[in-house]
């Protein structure tokens, strides 16, 4: 039997795409999710995953307090420095010694499915802890492409940062120095929209922008970064699913979809 240590839903979908894993058990342990609402959230998605594919799943303990105390005095660090190998050894060492108590023979994580996580050190602290455990930890790269996991993310919540409380300051952080750096862009290059601002984040009606230039438009989408455009029967938009615009896709909407539109990962 093979535990698997999950540490997101996105993340177990990429995982099982990528490899057969007959006999697996499918362990949530994350006491990193900062606060507990978040975590409530991100394990009612896991479990949703596992009953959509039919996997058997366990959850473990989750304990916040001694998460922070533990990780108060790496608060300030750099994500991806040692706050985050401490943490990814505090997931694996607990997935190790569970696997013990079940009679697991092999660990593995979803975590080398993350697209911003080093699987090199992931396998690396993998291997270590095995060994320490005697358990046999068995590494890979179980990354996908979020095309491929999209589909079975229908009605899932997404997380939109790693998880801890010093990721979710630095992640609005970031959010706060993007907004600002496209209301600036928005004022240099589309002044006289400026009004349509309020559309950040939210779908909005094709007919709202004057502009008909695709690559204009593009450039203003990329700018804007709505949840959607939405177009009606008829016009030239109608029957695509994006609008791709240097980084950012912006997904095309039709009228039925109003009610089941959704945001994009970060
Ligand atoms: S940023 Fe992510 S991996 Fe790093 S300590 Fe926080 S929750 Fe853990």
């Amino acid at each position: 039997m093979t535990l698997v240590h999950v540490c997101c839903a996105p993340d177990l979908l990429s995982t099982v795409l990528k490899r057969e894993l007959p006999e697996a058990v499918f362990y949530f342990y994350n006491p990193n999710i900062f606060p507990e609402k978040e975590y409530e959230k991100r394990l009612e998605a896991f479990k949703t995953v596992c009953r959509r594919l039919n996997l058997n799943f366990m959850e473990g303990q989750y304990d916040p307090e001694e998460f922070s105390t533990l990780f108060e005095r790496y608060f300030d660090e750099e994500e991806g420095g040692s706050r985050c190998r401490k943490c990814v050894e505090m997931r694996l060492k607990n997935a190790a010694m569970t696997s013990g108590k079940i009679n697991a023979k092999v660990f593995t994580s979803t975590l080398l499915a993350s697209p911003r996580k080093s699987i090199d050190t992931i396998n690396s602290i993998g291997r270590e802890i095995g060994n320490a455990y005697g358990i046999e930890y068995k590494g890979g790269n179980f990354r996908t492409g979020r095309e491929e996991i999209k589909p079975y993310l229908e009605g899932i919540y997404v997380q939109n940062y790693c998880g801890c409380e010093a990721s979710l300051i630095k992640s609005k952080k970031d959010r706060e120095e993007r907004e600002r750096k496209d209301f600036e862009l928005l004022l240099g290059k589309f002044r006289d929209l400026a009004y349509l601002w309020r559309y950040r984040g939210r779908s909005i009606e094709f007919e709202e922008i004057p502009i008909r230039d695709e690559s204009s438009l593009k450039e203003f989408l990329a700018i804007l970064k709505p949840s959607g455009l939405l177009v009606k029967e008829g016009s030239e938009l109608y029957g695509r699913n994006w609008l791709k615009a240097g980084k950012y896709n912006c997904r095309i909407l039709r009228e039925s979809d109003r009610h089941g539109e959704s945001g994009q990962k970060n």
